[in-house]
């Protein structure tokens, strides 16, 4: 509609409601970074939760633990061999009978009689008289006597209570994301339960009357809903929890119904793609610019028109903060990794993604005024390679990228062998 637009309430307007060309002026892209985190200062401070060990994986602690008990808990052997007092076999070679044997099992072994040795295994406690093990492999048997042939140092091979950490010491700290490793010291120190950060609740919401459920056979003009795929996932990966996925047709009353759906089922964050952008049938711009939606163009590529919104949009302060990202999937993903994935990641006590400086492989051009975000492929060397054109509809070439290349707004040109900027995907 060049030339003419509709007004909200349905006036033909000489300048087009909507216009947008290149002489319009963009907003910055760090402009709608500061718009999205303020949007998203609520989410925190996080709640804490607690949670079974089984659950607890990838989340992050949100209090210091310390160790209920001694690790480890009893005095053991470190080896399978003999318990025996290190006087005993000072003046190895010596001979000394077996006189028991114990195991890794519950109980406690009877005290080790002076001038005998006791069969033991790893993890057995070390009877008491015992001061030092001798592993099997460094022994003889016969006729119920082991030989040792050389003397031992007292402690060797033993295992003292608290010697991993004594009972009270910080076993995690708070702010400590959860790996198996992490989980198994608590479980060592006897624990079920771990305090954690609980998890943004995340809704994603994709619009677009063309949209089907991927695999649903593709009538005319319909594609499969590729964003709420990628987004729920890009969102669970980076530790938030997705409560809701929807996919809504262009139609205002749909979008609303699926927001209070959102919100129902308790979603913090709300992220929608599509119905953001400058044609007739917006529906997201429909739906939430009256409502006080902030609706932009930046001065990106891809990615141009983004919005920020909240819903239900009378409900203040607890209002639900929803970030707009156009249709098209490459913009949709590489908007949630600018303006979303930062602070999800903070949230949940991740690391920032990498950004390094790579050496392009060829030669490329970048329109004048955008900060462009190209697809790439690292290359040995720490080269980048780019994949795919600059257009934002490429998803198989943005499945075949592990990069993106980040051009800034006033650079046109970049040679080969000359340095950018790459995030990692
Ligand atoms: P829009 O931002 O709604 O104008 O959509 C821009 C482009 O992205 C159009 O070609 C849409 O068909 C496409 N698109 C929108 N939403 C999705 C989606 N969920 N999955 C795949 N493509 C989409
Ligand atoms: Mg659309």
């Amino acid at each position: 509609m060049a030339g003419a637009g509709r007004s909200r309430d349905g006036r033909i307007l000489s300048v087009p409601s909507r216009a947008h060309d290149a002489t319009t002026a963009r907003t910055s892209v760090d402009v709608h970074v500061a718009r999205v985190l303020e949007l998203l200062a609520p989410l925190t401070p996080r709640p804490t939760i607690i949670l079974p060990l089984a659950q607890a994986l990838d989340r992050v602690t949100a209090a210091e633990t310390v160790s209920p008990i001694e690790l480890p808990p009893f005095r053991n052997s470190q080896m399978d061999g003999f318990a025996v007092r290190a006087a005993d076999v000072a003046s190895a070679p010596v001979s000394l009978p077996i006189a028991g044997e114990v195991v890794a099992a519950p109980g406690t072994p009877a005290e080790l009689r002076p001038g005998t040795a006791v069969r033991i295994m790893t993890g057995a406690p070390v009877p008491d008289g015992a001061d030092t093990i001798v592993p099997v492999e460094d022994t003889l048997e016969a006729n119920d006597h082991v030989s040792i042939a050389r003397g031992r140092r007292v402690g060797e091979y033993i295992r003292e209570p608290g010697s991993d950490l004594h009972i009270g010491d910080v076993l995690l700290p708070a702010g400590q994301l959860l790996a198996s490793r992490h989980l198994g010291a608590l479980a060592a120190a006897g624990l079920t339960t771990v305090a954690v950060r609980s998890a943004v609740r995340v809704a994603v919401i994709s619009t677009g009357s063309e949209l089907v459920a991927p695999g649903e056979p593709l009538g005319p003009g319909q594609i499969p809903d590729a964003n709420g795929v990628a987004l729920a996932a890009a969102a669970r990966s980076i530790g938030a929890d997705v409560v809701f996925e929807g996919r809504v047709r262009d139609d205002a009353d749909g979008l609303e119904a699926m927001l209070d759906a959102a919100a129902a089922l308790g979603a913090e964050l709300i992220l929608t793609s599509g119905g953001v952008s400058m044609g007739d049938h917006e529906v997201v711009r429909d739906v939430l610019e009256p409502r006080g939606a902030h609706v932009d163009v930046l001065a990106m590529q891809p990615g141009g028109p983004q919005a920020v919104a909240s819903w239900p949009a009378s409900r203040g302060a607890a209002a639900i903060p929803i970030v707009c990202f156009p249709g098209n999937p490459v913009s949709s993903q590489l908007s949630f990794e600018l303006f979303v994935a930062p602070t999800l990641r903070e949230l949940a006590g991740r690391l920032a993604a990498a950004r390094e400086t790579r050496v392009l492989d060829s030669p490329l051009r970048s329109i004048p005024g955008r900060r462009q975000f190209l697809r790439g492929r690292r290359t040995p060397g720490g080269g980048v390679t780019t994949v795919g054109g600059p257009s934002s509809h490429l998803v198989a070439a943005l499945a075949a990228s592990d990069v993106l290349i980040v051009v800034p707004e006033n650079v046109t040109e970049l040679a080969k062998g000359d340095s950018v900027e790459t995030w990692e995907l």
